[in-house]
């Protein structure tokens, strides 16, 4: 039973998170291989392939590989929460290349400096009920204290319908499954009005997830970025770091295999 075995590994406390050596949290050789992965030179500008309509700008921290991906799995299904501290930097640097972007929108060029808000996806009912915690939230709190402020988290998307698990769905079947799933709570839209706002997700594959947020997100009429621990290497594409985002519109470099 090779999968038990390495499901032990993963919540046995005081081994690697991803090697199950014995180490605090993430051996030395996990933890530079983490740092070499894709786009270890920084945050990259991503895009689904296909790019879904509405899909927002969105910032991807690494791809979604080799250590890293163990890590997110560990992290969520195997209560690895001790690894907060690994990716909470990691969201962190991808929620600040989203923030930094060149023509982000301000409220008011005279105005006072607006907020960041970052706002989670929300778990789904059916994720709630089997963690009974919300793990992305918490990172998201994590890498808030990261930040340079004033940046705060508000939890104002809720679902609002039950969804299917969007693992084994393919693209087009997400955005069915996603469409008109999320909605705001009361009184968002005073609390959204006149700030930035970066919508947060653990990883991009298709880009269903964000679209949805975004859209609505968009009922309070602020236009959002959107940044993520991972992007799915064979889905989602980096362009070269220096990508140059116009408005709301990106224009992207010619894709390069990373
Ligand atoms: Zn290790």
């Amino acid at each position: 039973m090779e999968l038990v075995g390495s499901l032990q590994r993963l919540i046995v406390p005081g081994r690697c998170a991803a090697c199950g050596v014995r180490a605090e949290t993430l051996c030395r050789r996990c933890r530079v291989a983490l740092a070499h992965g894709r786009y270890a030179a920084g945050p990259r500008l991503v895009r689904p392939s296909p790019c879904p309509a509405q899909m927002p700008p969105c910032w991807a921290a690494a791809g979604l590989d080799g250590v890293l991906r163990v890590l997110l799995t560990a992290y969520k299904d195997a209560d690895r929460r001790d690894l907060a501290g690994v990716l909470a930097p990691l969201l962190a640097a991808a929620i600040r290349a989203a923030m930094e972007a060149p023509r982000l929108p301000e409220a008011r060029p005279d105005g006072p400096r607006p907020s960041v808000l970052l706002v989670p996806v929300p778990a789904s009912g059916r994720s709630r009920r089997r963690r009974g915690d919300r793990p992305l939230e918490s990172l998201v709190v994590g890498a808030a204290e990261l930040l340079p402020g004033p940046v705060r988290v508000i939890r104002v998307l809720r679902p609002v319908r039950a969804t299917r698990d969007q693992s084994g769905l393919d693209a087009e079947a997400r955005r069915v499954n996603l469409a008109g799933a999320m909605a705001l709570a009361p009184g968002a839209v005073d609390l959204l009005g006149g700030h930035r706002v970066v919508l947060v997700d653990d990883i991009v594959t298709t880009g269903a997830t964000l679209v949805e947020g975004a859209r609505a997100l968009g009922a309070a009429g602020v236009s959002v970025r959107a940044a993520v621990i991972a992007a799915t290497p064979r889905r989602a594409f980096a362009t070269r770091p220096a990508a140059v985002v116009t408005g709301e519109s990106t224009v992207v470099a010619p894709p390069k295999p990373d």
